[in-house]
């Protein structure tokens, strides 16, 4: 299949952010902008790269095709607060991506010769300069966006084993690209313990750490290799607090209800996420054939309202890629009938007290998916004010995924409006 094609005419096709703005009057324009320029990426000018600095900023490395390496910001804050979670590695958009520049000595997203917004690059925290006890670097064990902490414990997926049983939008392992980890590929407890010493150490800094990686189906019963790795890690993690409960949030493959009380009983770990990634069945079973094979779109869903049982109303969310629903050929033909679907389901889970979020499919190069073009502004838009409502009508609270704490669901981010 071939890369991405990049269409000279796409502004011609669809509404402009102009067009969109004026459409949606409820929305502020600087959250419409937040969800453009997620969905069309960014990309530095050497002015923007010129204020980066790598004792006070959080630096992101990548290769380019010319075997030379790239530094730029891991990403961006807009003025109020909101942060871009969008690399310019993986911006590989159909469409223009906006631009990071600088203009009157400030740093600016621009498109098309005209200033949206100032923006801010993430800071790292100071335990990035760190190393344990063991000589690995802190920054290694856990990596960090601007109030919110993150760590992978696992370096593995089961699904990139067999290729075909990948989810197609993933980037890492679906396509048939030979990744490195392991499944006994894991994360020194002691690092982890060390380096969340340090880093409560940053006075109002630390708002919450997220858990994740991908999915480890062997033990003795489905998933109990995975369970058994996040909950040694929150032990760990869990040793520098006073409290038995802290804030915390893991999102992994759907746990039954006897693993999430044990989740939920043996550790720290205050919210739980598994995404559904596709709130349609047949979808879901062409776009994740290995998670449906084992766990039916059905048996996911009932395993998300058993964790409303345990972590209680507004401790729980589930998440889709929007947009994939849309990919070809088997997907959605239009954005409307994407959208009724994604709502439907969207009602039934929030009626059973599950919160709703979205991230912007990203169309990764290395994807089964790779190619394609993601949805127009206008659905976005639409999602994102659909599932806000959705959520404040079942009185779901966003806290547990807000805009401090990840950044990456619009949705979500409109909670602080
Ligand atoms: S479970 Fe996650 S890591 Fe594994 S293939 Fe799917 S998206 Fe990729």
């Amino acid at each position: 299949m071939a890369g991405l094609q990049y269409d000279q005419e796409w502004r011609k096709k669809e509404e402009s952010i102009e067009e969109i703005i004026k459409k949606y009057p409820e929305l502020p324009p600087i959250a419409i902008l937040e969800i453009d320029a997620h969905r069309r990426g960014v990309f530095y000018t050497d002015a923007a790269l010129e204020r980066l600095d790598d004792s006070i900023h959080q630096v992101t490395e990548y290769k380019l095709r010319d075997g030379t390496f790239r530094k730029v910001p891991a990403s961006l804050t807009l003025r109020d607060g909101s942060h871009l979670v969008v690399s310019e590695d993986t911006t590989k958009t159909a469409r223009d991506p906006y631009l990071v520049d600088v203009v009157d000595n400030k740093i600016v997203l621009v498109d098309q010769g005209k200033v949206y917004e100032e923006v801010s690059f993430w800071e790292k925290p100071k335990f990035f300069d760190k190393f344990t006890s063991r000589g690995t670097p802190m920054k290694n064990v856990i990596q960090a966006r601007p109030q919110r902490y993150s760590l992978q414990p696992s370096k593995f997926c089961h699904f990139w084993e067999c290729a075909k049983d990948g989810c197609k939008y993933c980037s890492i392992g679906s396509s048939g690209v030979k990744y490195h980890g392991k499944p006994d590929d894991l994360i020194n407890l002691q690092d982890v313990e060390e380096t969340m010493r340090e880093l409560v150490k940053e006075p109002g800094r630390f708002v919450g750490v997220i858990l994740t990686g991908g999915s480890i189906l062997s033990g003795p019963k489905l998933c109990e290799d995975e369970l058994q790795i996040y909950i040694d890690v929150l032990q760990a993690m869990g040793t520098v607090f006073k409290t038995k409960k802290w804030p915390s949030q893991i999102n992994t493959t759907a746990f039954d209800k006897e693993q999430l009380q044990r989740l939920y009983d043996q550790t720290g770990l205050t919210s739980y996420t598994t995404d559904l990634e596709v709130f349609d069945d047949e979808l879901y079973q062409w776009i994740c054939p290995g998670k449906a094979k084992a766990i039916s779109h059905e048996e996911w869903k009932k395993r998300l309202f058993d964790a409303v049982d345990v972590f209680g109303k507004g401790y729980v969310d589930t998440g889709l890629v929007s947009g994939v629903e849309l990919a070809s050929p088997n997907g959605f033909k239009t954005e409307a009938e994407a959208l009724k679907k994604d709502f439907e389901t969207a009602e039934e889970m929030a009626s059973h007290g599950v919160l709703l979020k979205h991230d912007i499919w990203h169309v990764g190069d290395n994807s089964i998916f790779r190619g394609q073009l993601n949805p127009s502004l206008d659905y976005y838009v639409q999602l994102t004010k659909g599932l806000y409502e959705i959520n404040k009508k079942y009185g779901l609270s966003a806290d547990m995924d807000s805009y401090r704490k990840c950044g990456m669901h619009p949705n979500l981010n409109l909670d602080r409006i």
